[in-house]
Parts: C-alpha cells; structure tokens; sequence
C-alpha cells in the first residue's frame, strides 16, 4: 500500500516535469526567436530615425557640395555603433571634387547589409540629388539581439520553474499530503477497535472529505459485520444461549473481576440433564432438542439479568451467579432443579419430563484459573449423578489441591 503511494507521487512529479520540459523547450524556443526578431527590428528603426534626424543636412551637404557639412552627417551617423560605414553620394560627378563625387567613413569592406537613403534637392524636395548608403554592423547587431532573446528566454525559464515548484508544492500540500494521511491513518485502524478516520474541517466538502467518508463506512460495515459473525461464533444456535466460547468469555471476564477486587462474589453452576440418551432413544432426537431448549427456557426465566449461562455441551450447561455466594446458589441450583422436574414438555403429540443434575462452587479469588472453580463444579455434578441424580451438589470452597 505504502509503495503504491510512494509510487504515484513519483508519476506525478515526473507527469509534471516531462510536460514542463517540452512547454519549457517549446516556450524558450519561441521567446527567443521572437526577442531576436524585435530586437533586429528595433536596430533597424533606431537607423531609420538616427538617418531621418541628419537628412536634412545631408541634402544640404549635397546640394552645396560642402564636404564639411558631409563629414559632420556621417561622423553623426557613426557615434551609433550599430552603423559601421556611411557613403555620402552626389549625383552630380563634378561635385565633391576632392572626394570623386562621394564622401565616406566605412570601417572595412565587407558583406554588410546596406541601406540606400535617396536626397533629394533642398529647393524643391523633387529632384533626387544624391544617395546616402548606411552599412550596418550586423554581428553586433546579432549578438546584441541574440543577448536580449537569452535575457528573455531565461526570465521565461525563471517563470516556468517557478510555476513548476508552485504546483508541486501545492499539490503535494493539498492532495498528497492528506491522501498519505489517510492512508497512514486508515492503515493504523483495526476494524473492531471503534477508530474513525478524522477528517479536517477544510477537506470535509472535497475529494479528500468523501474518501475518508467512505472508509469510514466502510469501517462502519466491517464491524457489524464483525459484531454478527463474533454473535454468531458465540451463540449457541438450539437454546440461543451463549455456547461453550461464549460462555468461558464471561466467566473469564468474571474471574478477573473476582481477582481485582477480592470482596467480589460469584458463584459457578454445572448443569446436566439426566438419562438424556433415554430420552433421545426412547422419543427421538427432534424431542431431545425440545427438551434442551426448555430447559434453556426454565434457566433463562429462573435467572436474574446479570446471571449468564451457557449451553457449554450437548446436554451440559453452566451458570454465573454474580454476587452470589454459595449457600445463595445452592438455593437457586435447587430451585432450578424443581422447576425442571416439575416442567412438561409437549413436542410433536409426546409429553416429557426430565431432570437436572447440578454442581455448585464460587468462583474463588485463591482459583489459579477461572477452569479450576469449573472443575469443582464439575466434580460436585459428578457427585450429584452418584448420589441418585435430580440432585445439587456443592462443593466446599476450599477446593482439593490437585483440581487445579
Ligand atoms: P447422565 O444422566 O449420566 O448424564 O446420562 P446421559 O444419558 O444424559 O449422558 P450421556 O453422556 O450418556 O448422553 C448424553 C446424550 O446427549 C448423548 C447425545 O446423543 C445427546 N445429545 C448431545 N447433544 C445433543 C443435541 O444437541 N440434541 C439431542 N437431541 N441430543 C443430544
Ligand atoms: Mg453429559
Ligand atoms: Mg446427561
């Protein structure tokens, strides 16, 4: 059981992680493709506003052919690192005359992506004068997108991990938390004993709530079930009196009590109906059995209701006398003999009689077992059905040494 639960968190984390994983692969793919994407963007617009900026006077440095005005556009263009060179072109070849129509700052010839910005005539913003070329640098422009997509994708990284240990701690605090409690708790319950499960007051509307619910009733049901089946192994299904199991339970329970408080009393009856072969052979085992239950009858309304007995044999039963000293139940033991010689039994068109032979002892604080007063009780029944039958027999309390 403990395995299995053990088991399941260890699906749950790694359900969680696996799908975490590959949202975590997907996610940072996709944040870094589109940090890198507006990053060059941005790069790019940055050009477009540094170029709109000195526009003006480049026409102006074209227009009057002046290389110093030209000079300062490009050296303006290039305080922006991204820029890495800057042709200032004249369409008019006479112009720029020192230069060779075009005035220039390019750090190295490369492969640089270019952007051709047209100028057109300050005087009347129509006729193109000249082109100004702007040469980005762009691994640097790369690498600096390539920087802001990792920030990105490692504060993503951040996000997700965080989540991931949020849900974990969440779902360990409000499922696997209290579904090991329970299971802890319900594994702790012998049926029988009368435990519950407790349920706190936060899971008794959830999942958690009816599943200890449910454990509960189902506790409920093995006790009942328990209760009928230990009923039942204790009864004695003729007389429906506690049979022999039954019986040795109370008288145990009995002794103890004697043991504890020395000045406790009760006294132990053995009963045996007499000749009850005759009465089998002679009226059949169906009336045998009448005649048991009226005896259990006759004992039962003789009896107070702290008094038990016990069909403890086929034709044997015994008695508990509580508070009850022995001259107190030789008196019942005698009138319980009366009774059921005076008791008819009509069964099945026959008339019956019969006779009980009884042993009484107390149940002494000085008994070793609660057996030995049982084996004084038996002895004295013995003496009984020596003496005649239809008897009671009483042992005296000192019992003899070698019955114990
Ligand atoms: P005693 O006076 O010496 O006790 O003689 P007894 O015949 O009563 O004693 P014995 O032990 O010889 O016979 C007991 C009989 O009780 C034998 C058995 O068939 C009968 N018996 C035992 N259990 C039952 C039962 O459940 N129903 C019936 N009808 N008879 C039973
Ligand atoms: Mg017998
Ligand atoms: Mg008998």
């Amino acid at each position: 059981m403990i395995a299995s639960r053990h088991s399941v968190q260890r699906r749950l984390v790694a359900y969680v992680s696996l799908t975490m994983l590959i949202l975590v692969a997907f996610a940072v793919a996709l944040t870094y493709h589109m940090s890198y994407q507006h990053e060059m963007t941005d790069a790019v617009t940055l050009e477009r506003d540094l170029v709109r900026t000195v526009q003006a006077q480049a026409e102006v440095a074209v227009f009057a052919a002046n290389e110093k005005i030209a000079r300062g556009v490009i050296e303006g263009l290039r305080t922006n690192p991204n820029i890495k060179g800057v042709v200032l072109t004249s369409l008019n070849p006479k112009e720029f005359t020192q230069s060779g129509g075009h005035v220039s700052n390019v750090e190295g010839e490369d492969e640089s992506s270019r952007t051709a910005y047209a100028l057109m005539s300050p005087v009347d913003g129509l006729e193109k004068i000249g082109v100004l070329t702007v040469m980005r640098n762009d691994p640097l422009i790369q690498a600096q997108a390539s920087m802001g997509a990792l920030k990105q994708s490692a504060i993503f990284l951040g996000q997700i991990a965080l989540t991931a240990v949020l849900i974990m701690f969440f779902s360990q605090h409000l499922i696997g938390k209290p579904l090991a409690n329970l299971a802890d708790t319900l594994a702790a319950i012998k049926p029988g004993s009368g435990k519950r499960v407790y349920v706190a007051p936060a899971d008794a509307l959830n999942e958690i709530g009816s599943l200890a619910q449910s454990a509960n009733a189902l506790l409920d049901a093995t006790e009942a079930a328990l209760a009928e089946v230990e009923a039942r192994a204790t009864t004695d299904v003729l007389t429906g009196l506690p049979n022999r199991r039954g019986f040795m339970t109370r008288l145990q329970d009995e002794f103890a009590r004697i043991k504890r408080y020395e000045i406790g009393m009760a006294s132990v009856l053995m009963c045996d109906l007499d000749h009850f072969k005759q009465i089998n052979d002679q009226y059949g085992h169906a009336r045998g059995d009448a005649v048991l239950q009226s005896f259990g009858t006759v004992v039962s309304s003789e009896m107070r209701k702290v008094d038990m007995a016990g069909r403890i044999g086929g034709e044997e039963f015994a008695i508990i006398l509580t508070g009850t000293d022995a001259s107190s139940a030789f008196h019942f033991a005698e009138r319980l003999r009366q009774k059921s010689a005076e008791t008819t039994v009509v069964h099945e068109g026959a008339t019956l009689r019969f006779t009980v032979s009884i042993g009484v002892t107390r149940l002494l604080p000085s008994d070793q077992r609660a057996e030995d007063a049982l084996a004084r009780a038996d002895h004295s029944l013995y003496l009984a059905k020596q003496n005649g039958r239809n008897r009671v027999e009483m042992a005296e309390t000192a019992p003899p040494q070698q019955s114990s």
